[in-house]
């Protein structure tokens, strides 16, 4: 597969579902770094799980049943972890020093349950992109806006916890970190607010 950045992203699936979310995540994902002229890396994935019809057919993604420490055993050294645990920053220097970006394929929960402890075990080297949790589009989007872009982290323009409105009357906020974009709007995944409000109508089905 053409890589001209000669960067790649993974991201390690982590649950043995896909959740509708992580598909469009991991569709943006795909997306972005084909645009970026990186390569997509989706991980782990069980020979049990069948990805939907709109992820197989995203442009740039590659889907791997082996894991990481499998794929990447003769470089590990080249591998960051991206890790919200970690106790230094990604910095643009270290788009130089790493080719492959590892990111934790888990929905983020609220509060966060440290999955990515899953990955830090093997050892990788870690790199941290802020305090905030981010979701995992979000986190690979700033990876590659630091070591692809070279802009620092703490210079890139943010949206926390923003709040959505998903209904006439009703709003609920998301407990993620954004990139924000030129309209002031967070960054998301395409039909992922269509997602939000259709999630938050089932929760309060499940109420009633
Ligand atoms: N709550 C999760 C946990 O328990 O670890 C965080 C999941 S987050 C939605 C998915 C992935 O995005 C993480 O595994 C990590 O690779 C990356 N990520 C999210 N926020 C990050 C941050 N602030 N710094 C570094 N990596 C981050």
């Amino acid at each position: 597969m053409a890589n001209p950045s000669g960067k790649t992203y993974v991201v390690e699936h982590l649950d043995p579902e896909l959740e509708e979310w992580s598909a469009l995540e991991y569709a943006n994902i795909a997306a972005e770094c084909h645009a970026s002229g990186a390569q997509f890396l989706l991980s782990s994935v069980p020979e049990s799980l069948q990805l939907p019809e709109k992820l197989q057919k995203a442009k740039g993604l590659s889907v791997e049943r082996r894991g990481v420490e499998e794929i990447f055993a003769a470089q590990k050294d080249r591998v960051c972890l991206l890790d919200p645990a970690a106790s230094q920053e990604l910095s643009p220097a270290d788009g130089d020093a790493f080719d492959v970006f590892l990111f934790g394929g888990i929905l983020g929960d609220d509060p966060p349950r440290d999955r990515t402890s899953e990955l830090r075990q093997k050892g990788y080297q870690g790199r941290r992109l802020g305090p905030v949790q981010m979701t995992t589009d979000t986190a690979a989007r700033v990876t590659r806006i630091v070591a692809q872009d070279k802009i620092p982290v703490d210079k890139i323009d943010y949206i926390d916890h923003p709040e959505i409105q998903v209904s006439k009357n009703e709003s609920t906020q998301m407990p993620f970190r954004y990139v924000k974009d030129s309209k002031g709007e967070p960054i998301m995944p395409e039909g992922m607010m269509d997602l939000i409000k259709k999630d938050s109508e089932k929760g309060l089905g499940d109420l009633l």
